[in-house]
């Protein structure tokens, strides 16, 4: 018997859907490059892509949909949307790639923004500011400069990322490698 899948109302919203296609026509872009970024909890190290056995247990638990599989191991794509931090995948994650031990965070990714922000053209914009549950962005007025994003506030959520209409802003990893 088939059963119903966790989806957050936000991510229903925003069209987002399953397997490894990004997502939902004219809202989320596809990724300029297939995102490398694991997901949140993931053993560091060679151990993620060792654990990982591609069940996926995380990507079908994750009410956001931001969860998908590449090459066989998870990855979290934030051109879909951001990462709640509800442990969905970590409570999911049978082989215990994905593990808590309540010390160390999610991840280590941080936000920063290029050159194509419209602010950084003269044009005002203010989309990502509004979205980050951190208020970790500051956008200089009147279209005077691009958006800053504060390090130290930001959690690597990922949810300005798909809300930037000129795709200029990144996750990058500080400590993770690519799995
Ligand atoms: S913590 Fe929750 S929102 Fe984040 S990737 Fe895991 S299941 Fe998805
Ligand atoms: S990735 Fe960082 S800057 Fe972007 S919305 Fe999340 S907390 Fe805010």
């Amino acid at each position: 018997m088939s059963q119903a899948r966790p989806i957050s109302r936000r991510a229903l919203l925003f069209g987002r859907s399953d397997g490894e296609s990004p997502v939902s026509p004219g809202r989320a872009r596809p990724a300029t490059s297939p995102s490398t970024l694991r997901p949140p909890w993931a053993l560091r190290g060679t151990a993620f892509a060792n654990a990982c056995t591609g069940c996926v247990a995380c990507v079908d638990a994750c009410p956001e949909r931001v969860l998908v599989l590449r090459k066989g191991k998870a990855v979290f794509e934030p051109e879909r949307g951001e990462c709640t931090f509800c442990h969905a995948c970590v409570d999911a994650c049978a082989p215990g790639a994905l593990r808590d031990d309540g010390v160390q965070p999610p991840w280590t990714y941080r936000a920063s923004v290029d050159e194509a922000c419209l602010g950084a053209q003269g044009v005002v914009c203010a989309s990502c500011r509004e979205i980050c549950p951190q208020s970790a962005i500051r956008i200089p007025p009147a279209g005077r400069g691009a958006a800053h994003i504060d390090s130290d506030g930001c959690n690597g959520c990922g949810a300005c990322v798909s809300v930037c209409p000129a795709t200029a802003i990144h996750l990058h990893a500080s400590v993770e490698t690519a799995a």
